[in-house]
């Protein structure tokens, strides 16, 4: 069954504001990669409760064109063992945050997406979104990822903020300042909110919710022209990271079956190779020949 090409692009990337018609056109003939932001409720220094919500959903959207997919709903509850007793806390133990991430992507799967693609914005999630992902790419065959936006871009913040991120540290805050800053409480700014973890302590729930590592503080820079910095190199890399990605799952993978069946639904009976899914013109990546290589920095 080839695309119907009825209209070029979605200017809207984000899921949840699409008709169900217009899903059906691009889905999974145009698009085929979805962005699931995945955070928690949770104490975080002197920034919003849904901070880690609000980070990975707008990377998504900042980085959905670049990488041709669409942003679904954040999943907002995560597993916050640690600091889930502070105020505004909410934990969701392991096992059924598992279950229920890889209902979700397996779901989206079911949807037509072949790539699902977690970003995460909350470290509590880290190890149950990969299990998840493992298994629903054991089970459906979809492509799956799980993504720390702020383990990847370290780098970034100690060359744009001269501090490493923390916890609700320089990295968190500035992403918020840039993109919420109505979330971000500087009134409330108290140097003693910063705790340093110590690997020699495991203590529930962590006594601090701005939480700084191997004796290095991550001090809130409130800075709007360093955050905006900041943030334009996190999409700039993240986008750059994530389509490095899809492009190379279109280029080196989908073996058998589901080329074979793109190559049936095409009619060229194997032409096409192992990027045979019929994408259109102009999707940026699996254009029905190699798809161009990229350098990964
Ligand atoms: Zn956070």
């Amino acid at each position: 069954m080839s695309p119907r090409k009825t209209r070029s692009k979605p200017t809207e990337r984000r899921l949840a504001r699409l008709n169900w018609m217009e899903m059906g056109e691009w889905v999974p003939g145009e698009i085929d990669t979805v962005l699931v932001p995945v955070g928690t409720l949770e104490a975080h220094g002197i920034l919003s409760l849904g901070t880690d919500n609000e980070i990975p959903s707008r990377l998504g959207e900042a980085v959905a064109a670049r990488v041709n997919a669409l942003v679904a709903p954040a999943i907002p509850y995560g597993v916050t063992a640690s600091l889930g007793a502070l105020a505004g806390g909410t934990h969701i133990p392991t096992a059924p945050f598992t279950e229920y991430a890889a209902a979700v992507f397996t779901t989206l799967t079911h949807q037509g997406f072949r790539n699902v693609i977690a970003l995460n914005g909350h470290g509590g999630n880290t190890a149950a979104l990969s299990d998840a992902a493992r298994r629903v790419h054991e089970q459906t065959g979809a492509y799956v990822a799980v993504f720390d936006w702020w383990r990847e871009c370290q780098a970034i913040a100690e060359a744009t903020l001269g501090v490493p991120g923390g916890h609700a540290g320089a990295d968190e805050t500035a992403a918020m300042l840039a993109i919420a800053p109505e979330q971000v409480f500087a009134d409330l700014w108290d140097p003693s909110l910063a705790f340093e973890h110590r690997p020699s302590l495991t203590a529930y729930p962590t006594p601090g919710s701005l939480i700084y590592y191997a004796g290095k503080r991550s001090d809130p820079v409130l800075s709007p022209k360093k955050a905006r910095e900041f943030w334009e190199r996190v999409v700039e890399h993240v986008g750059e990271l994530l389509e490095d990605l899809v492009v190379r799952w279109d280029r080196e993978g989908y073996p058998a079956p589901r080329s074979r069946k793109a190559a049936r639904a095409s009619g060229n009976g194997g032409a096409g190779g192992a990027n045979g899914h019929g994408s259109g013109p102009g999707t940026g990546h699996g254009t029905g020949h190699a798809p161009p290589r990229r350098t990964r920095k």
